[in-house]
């Protein structure tokens, strides 16, 4: 049995992160019939029930049991802020005080509103890319499956809870908040399969998007899960030199290696990656980094996602002017590159990567020397 709940002073066990077979088990373990597993797991996924008490197809002692010895819990709202646009940003904290981020992303669709959220993989992230606020915080831990999945059920229930006219679905989760989500690789891909699992949470395998800055590895482990998930690798720049500045794993990875992994895997998968690349004005914006980009490219077939830098006030880069981003565009198009500029959501409440949290500690900092 895992997942005892190390290190906590009250010993319950987080049955939030198991699924269906492993609760099916912790019953069996404590000579409980094997399908309260099953009830408590569409309590926890489907009904997003966290109270053991409201649990009322299970019996009443039972569920006294499980008020001692187990919990059900998420990530605590500790902030939020929204945009003009509708994006929607959350500072959570985890049991043992640390804090994550978390966006929400509404979408208009025929029927109403459809969000993403974008989920924190890590607290803090240990590859300290240069233009990433996450990064420059330095790294704390891995996150948990039950908090990674907590981030989804939060959502699902702030969603349900203001449910005001049209139902607002959950649609799309993004692994692109905090952290590098190949570094806590077993704690993602058991989160996957929570989220995709028919039975439970049940959202499209294709509507799951994990963002690697180049996690090689990972990148050839998820190629053999059968999995559809789609791949995003944050490329930023398609030169060594460049990139080993940028992205300081490309030290350990070049590009070549990184190529040959993103064919593996859309070889194994049939699934074509998203190159990320963040403009970067006056740094990977000129000619030549357009014609490095169509090189790596145009053999894997896949599709570019030009960034808007979202800027961040200690790293010293800015984001290209309009004429700049659609020139860069242009290059890529006339190489017959398939180019999608992304859209720039939140920036008023910096939504990018790290920023909340940079600068509620900036704001910390500053009471605490004041
Ligand atoms: N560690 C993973 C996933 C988290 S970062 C990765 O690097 O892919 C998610 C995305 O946000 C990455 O593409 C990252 O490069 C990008 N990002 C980080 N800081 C940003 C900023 N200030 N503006 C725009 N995008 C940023
Ligand atoms: Fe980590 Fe991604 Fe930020 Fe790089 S961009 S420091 S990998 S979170």
């Amino acid at each position: 049995m895992r997942r005892f709940s190390e290190g906590r002073v009250d010993m319950k066990t987080e049955l939030v992160g198991m699924n269906q077979t492993e609760l099916e088990d912790f019953f069996q373990d404590r000579g409980e019939k094997r399908f309260r597993g099953r009830q408590v797991y569409r309590w926890i996924y489907l009904n997003l029930e966290r109270d053991f008490a409201s649990m009322t197809d299970l019996p009443l002692q039972l569920r006294q049991v499980l008020e001692e010895k187990a919990r059900v819990t998420w990530p605590e709202v500790l902030e939020e802020k929204v945009s003009e646009d509708g994006t929607r940003k959350f500072l959570l904290e985890l049991q043992d005080q640390k804090t994550i981020e978390m966006v929400l992303i509404p979408q208009p669709v025929d029927s109403g509103l459809r969000y993403t959220v974008c989920v924190s993989s890590q607290v803090g992230c240990p590859l300290r890319c240069s233009f990433c606020a996450t990064g420059a915080g330095g790294f704390e831990r891995n996150l948990k499956v039950h908090e990674i999945v907590g981030q989804v059920l939060l959502s699902r229930w702030v969603l349900a809870r203001e449910n005001t006219g049209a139902e607002p679905r959950l649609t799309n989760v993004v692994f692109m908040g905090m952290g590098e989500p190949f570094l806590n690789y077993d704690a993602v891909l058991s989160a996957i399969r929570l989220l995709t699992d028919s039975e439970g949470i049940n959202m499209g395998q294709r509507h799951i998007t994990v963002s690697t800055s180049g996690e090689v590895r990972g990148i050839r482990r998820l190629a053999e899960e059968g999995l559809q998930v789609v791949l995003a690798v944050s490329l930023h720049a398609a030169r060594d030199s460049l990139r080993d500045t940028l992205v300081p794993l490309n030290r350990r990875y070049p590009l070549a290696e990184l190529q040959s992994a993103v064919q593996y895997y859309f070889d194994k998968t049939g699934r074509r990656v998203t190159l990320e690349y963040i403009l970067l004005n006056r740094i990977n914006t000129n000619r030549e980094d357009a014609r490095a980009l169509v090189t790596f490219t145009r053999p894997l077939l896949a599709n570019v996602n030009l960034i808007p830098y979202n800027e961040i006030g200690s790293a010293g880069y800015e984001c290209p002017p309009q004429e700049v981003v659609t020139r860069f565009r242009r290059w890529l198009e006339e190489a017959g590159v398939n180019t999608a500029i992304r859209e720039e959501r939140g920036a008023d409440i910096d939504a990018a990567c790290g920023q909340l949290k940079a600068k509620r500690e900036d704001i910390w900092q500053e009471n605490d020397t004041g």
